[in-house]
């Protein structure tokens, strides 16, 4: 009867240390900031300064054009569990606003990581119709500058460390850390910058110019006339005119883009269709932003035959 008694309150202690520690880490888990990010770049960067005190979940993998993404309910859902929200902002992603008025969470804090940019662009006429899905704040692909990191961390780093006080050393000091090597990073691309300075290549889209804008290189000409238009024939032709008379050897293309017509103007010229991923996560090897520009500086200087 004793032994039965001894081992009753065994199994109640068992029992009770098993709830407290199953409690406490439901409330670490409760107590981390909840934060959504549109794409799979904030995301990187959010949890570079935020850490483990973050849950990140980004809405768009890397491999999806950020102009178009479907506004689902599943998307909603994750807005109204959340206490952040990143976005891109200079209108790149627009379709967040129907997210976060269907999320219902009067509590979500949206955050535009383009404050502190100084965004290129910026069209000095009246923007309309006619010129397609032109971005009436400037071109929104700011991330693609790595000198634009530091700003965009600064950014999440103030906002989190606003929504969640008790962590604000932490997030600081977590910032301090990645931009130390961030910087080690930038030197290494500012040499790559040497050497892919001047080249130029057509792309498919407008992604490009902060890219070229930090490594000096040069969009020749545009797949799309406008962008989000699909090219006429005739401005196909004078694309391949223009690849043979300047000598251009690389059209690069998103990864969500058809690659028919980069293939057909390789094909025409004798120039390397090359696959140029925007977002961290865009094609295997760049799940970090690092190697992210590390890929985009060896695809460019192996379609340029230069040592990358
Ligand atoms: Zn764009």
């Amino acid at each position: 009867m004793g032994r039965m008694l001894k081992a009753g309150s065994l199994m109640a202690v068992v029992f009770s240390v098993v709830t407290v520690l199953v409690g406490l880490t439901q409330t670490a888990a409760a107590d981390k900031l909840k934060v959504v990010t549109s794409s799979a770049d904030l995301a990187y960067f959010t949890k570079q300064v935020g850490g483990e005190l973050v849950d990140v979940d980004p809405i768009a993998s890397g491999n999806r054009d950020l102009h178009f993404v479907e506004v689902l309910p599943s998307y909603m859902l994750k807005l109204r569990k959340a206490d952040l929200y990143f976005t891109v902002g200079l209108e790149l992603d627009t379709w967040s606003q129907p997210l976060v008025d269907g999320s219902h969470n009067p509590n979500l804090k949206v955050v535009d990581c383009s404050k502190g940019i100084s965004p290129l662009e910026v069209p000095t006429f009246k923007v309309d119709a006619s010129h397609g899905d032109l971005h009436r704040f400037g071109n929104p692909h700011y991330w693609l500058e790595p000198d634009n990191i530091p700003a965009i961390c600064h950014t999440i780093q103030a906002t989190l460390a606003s929504a969640d006080p008790a962590n604000a050393a932490a997030y600081q000091s977590q910032l301090d850390t990645y931009l130390k090597a961030f910087k080690e990073k930038l030197a290494a691309w500012h040499s790559a910058a040497d050497r892919l300075n001047g080249m130029s290549f057509v792309c498919y889209h407008n992604s490009w110019p902060y890219f070229c804008h930090f490594f000096g290189c040069k969009i020749a000409g545009l797949i799309e006339e406008y962008p989000g238009v699909a090219p006429s024939p005739s401005h196909l032709a004078s694309l391949i005119s223009q690849i043979k008379s300047d000598s251009i050897r690389a059209v690069v293309y998103e990864p969500y883009f058809d690659h028919r017509i980069p293939d057909l103007l390789a094909a025409k010229t004798g120039c390397r269709a090359v696959t140029f991923p925007t977002s961290v996560g865009g094609l295997p090897g760049t799940n970090t932003y690092e190697s992210l520009i590390d890929t985009l500086i060896a695809r460019l200087s192996g379609a340029e035959g230069v040592r990358p």
